[in-house]
């Protein structure tokens, strides 16, 4: 018997050995421990991460779940079929009690551009399976894909309707772009609450993080793609920027902010599937990357929280001139060049930059902007967009997050000349709970100031396109209510973004 097929066996036996031990044996210590379900993330041609935590009682306050002090041993198998009667790859992986017992696999030898399904053991227990895939491979085009994005779920607000819709659609890659979870406390009276106080603590993030992901929605979703994510602010706190906090509430001192970063930065790693090259070092976490999808398309995954300047006049929407100052980045400066380096590479026909904040100019009609977007860092955002068009970026596409309504917008270099070139396009999604139950409107707040902003809903919902070598297909998905569970998926509005030219065109 190879060491490979032993490998197989071994897991067949144990996990056998786990069925009896439900039945009483003393070998099975905890009670079911994938209460969080799994994930995968970051795919490759030839890999993808796999994740999960183990946490028979996810809501425990210590942030544990329920586990002992002590190492447990995580098996793992990938099969190309769904009944892992073909299984092509399987180890074994200590989780650790200082990481919460998480897990992050990073799974090579795979197949390029295949499906796949994997599943953990973990004390004679097996987790429910989840599909992933991998990536095609660099130097082939690659074939049609679908993604999907969202952001933005409080978990207070409603039920994750959105994300079981999202895995109802089966795509191929997810993509969060942010507010995964909110800081906040409990509020009464909510559709259901955050489980204690505003979370500071390694602990308290822990818990919150376990709270969303025992969520069976959200487990859906995860189990239907891989995922690529990137965080906004509420991972950490509202409006942060850098180690710059929007108010002092609640109280803490410089150094404990740090910390708290440091602890909501390792909170956020245990609980994504991320690669170790994003494992956190104290308060900082190496998140900004590019994942490659054949030559079909390269993902550039942006961080604009932990580097920015502060907001410029303080938060909130206003007229600031200050704002424009040339030495103030949303990025910062590194992460800008590494993006315009990586946009000079031209490895993929769509050029998707997924990021949190409002990219496009939104002005009222006295010129205030949300400081708190890339309109409070208009020289940032201007090099970034001359940058691509010096570069010859044939097709640039930004996601969006953070505002909890959907838009479409037209991209230009000068948003003041209507007559201006579209040089790109912003598709920002709404939110799969923030803001509760969406309601119809009409009309494009500030339009009539900013003709490039096509779209927009307050419906809860995500945003799915079909990518292919001629076009990107965008549809605009809305649920009309998510405080009852259960409610249907519609598409709102579509749009077509045609290969070489850069802007929205009806379908
Ligand atoms: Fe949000
Ligand atoms: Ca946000």
């Amino acid at each position: 018997m190879t060491r490979f097929n032993r490998r197989i066996f071994v897991f067949g036996t144990a996990a056998a050995a786990g069925a009896l031990a439900l039945g009483g044996s003393a070998s099975a210590a905890i009670a079911f421990p994938f209460t969080l379900g799994v994930a995968s993330g970051d795919p490759l041609p030839d890999g993808v991460v796999l994740w999960t935590r183990l946490a028979p009682a996810p809501l425990n306050a210590d942030g544990h779940g329920g586990m002992p002090n002590s190492p447990m041993t995580v098996y793992w198998q990938v099969a190309t079929d769904q009944g892992f009667t073909q299984i092509v790859r399987s180890g074994e992986v200590a989780a650790q009690y200082a990481d919460a017992h998480s897990v992050h696999v990073e799974v090579d030898g795979l197949q390029p551009d295949a499906e796949y399904y994997y599943r953990f053991r973990a004390d004679g227990h097996l987790s429910p399976v989840g599909r992933t895939r991998t990536a095609p491979a660099f130097d082939v085009l690659g074939r049609n894909f679908l993604m999907a994005f969202t952001s933005c779920a409080h978990y207070e607000s409603g039920y994750y309707t959105v994300y079981r819709r999202m895995a109802d659609d089966r795509p191929d890659l997810i993509l969060h772009l942010g507010d995964y979870i909110y800081e906040d406390a409990a509020t009464s009276g909510s559709v259901r609450e955050h489980l204690g106080s505003e979370i500071v603590s390694l602990a308290d993030y822990r818990r919150r993080y376990a709270q969303y992901k025992a969520d069976t929605d959200l487990q859906a979703a995860h189990a239907a793609a891989p995922w690529l994510v990137v965080p906004d602010d509420h991972e950490v706190e509202n409006n942060y920027a850098n180690l710059t906090r929007a108010d002092n509430s609640p109280a803490l001192t410089a150094a404990q902010f740090k910390q708290r970063r440091a602890d909501a930065y390792k909170a956020y790693y245990e609980n994504m599937p991320l690669r170790a090259t994003a494992k956190p070092t104290g308060a900082d976490i190496p998140l900004y990357r590019r994942v490659r999808w054949g030559q079909l398309a390269t993902f550039h995954m942006l961080d604009t929280r932990q580097y920015r300047n502060d907001q410029a006049c303080d938060d909130g929407w206003k007229y600031c001139p200050s704002a424009g100052d040339p030495a103030r980045s949303l990025p910062g400066m590194t992460q800008e060049n590494w993006l315009l380096n990586g946009l000079s590479q031209h490895t993929g026909t769509w050029d998707v930059i997924g990021q949190q904040v409002f990219f496009a100019r939104n002005a009222d009609g006295d010129d205030a902007v949300s400081m708190d977007a890339w309109d409070g860092y208009p020289a940032s955002r201007d090099r970034i967009q001359k940058g691509w068009v010096q570069r010859g970026v044939r097709n640039p596409v930004v996601l969006t997050g953070d505002v909890h309504r959907a838009w479409a917008n037209d991209l230009k270099v000068d948003y003041t000349n209507p007559g201006a070139p579209v040089i790109g396009t912003e598709l920002v999604t709404s939110s799969v709970s923030s803001g509760g139950d969406g309601a119809d409107t009409t009309g494009i707040p500030n339009g009539a100031y900013n003709p490039h902003l096509r779209f927009y809903s307050q419906h809860r919902g995500y945003v799915r396109a079909q990518v292919t070598p001629a076009a990107m297909n965008v549809d605009f998905r809305a649920v009309d209510k998510i405080t009852t569970r259960g409610a249907a998926a519609r598409t709102l509005k579509s749009f077509v973004i045609q290969e070489g030219r850069p802007g929205l065109q009806n379908p």
